[in-house]
């Protein structure tokens, strides 16, 4: 007999007889891969934005912008996360304007994945070349975001 449960994290249902799973809650099934390879990105939203907006940080705020900026935009938590994460600390913008919460994203999301996009398309160029030749100011090393690092010009003197 079948044991037809839905995943937690990813939302199919499966047969629990048949397929490795793990208790994500009490009362919720989930595929032991989704288990494994699940991240929370909405923690990560809410701890990026309090480290940069301090005492300014409603939680309140950023939960209800989650959720109407995932319907808005036809988004999702992660790609909120990798939008904050390009805005604020690769562009380095300041929050002054951020009113305690993340109503900038449906602006800026549209750079973020043009931006994205050029990343992994440079990537993809730079994956057999030397890390002079690169192209494009960052890659991406084991799913991170890097500066590049032109090699420096060692001068002999330098040397010890
Ligand atoms: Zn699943």
């Amino acid at each position: 007999m079948a044991h037809w449960v839905k995943c937690y994290f990813c939302g199919k249902v499966f047969d629990a007889d048949k397929e490795e799973y793990i208790m994500a809650t009490a009362r919720r099934y989930a595929h032991k891969s989704c288990a494994e390879n699940y991240v929370d990105y909405k923690g990560k939203i809410h701890s990026l934005m309090k480290g940069l907006l301090g005492v300014e940080y409603s939680a309140s705020r950023i939960e209800s912008q989650i959720k109407r900026i995932k319907d808005q935009e036809k988004t999702t938590e992660e790609e909120i996360y990798k939008t904050l994460d390009y805005w604020y600390n690769i562009l380095n913008n300041s929050t002054e304007k951020a009113n305690g919460g993340i109503g900038i994203v449906p602006f800026i999301l549209g750079q973020y994945r043009k931006w994205a996009a050029d990343q992994e398309s440079n990537s993809r160029i730079n994956k057999n070349k030397k890390i002079s030749d690169y192209v494009g100011e960052t890659i991406i090393v084991e799913g991170r975001i890097e500066p590049i690092k032109k090699p420096r010009h060692v001068k002999y003197y330098e040397l010890s």
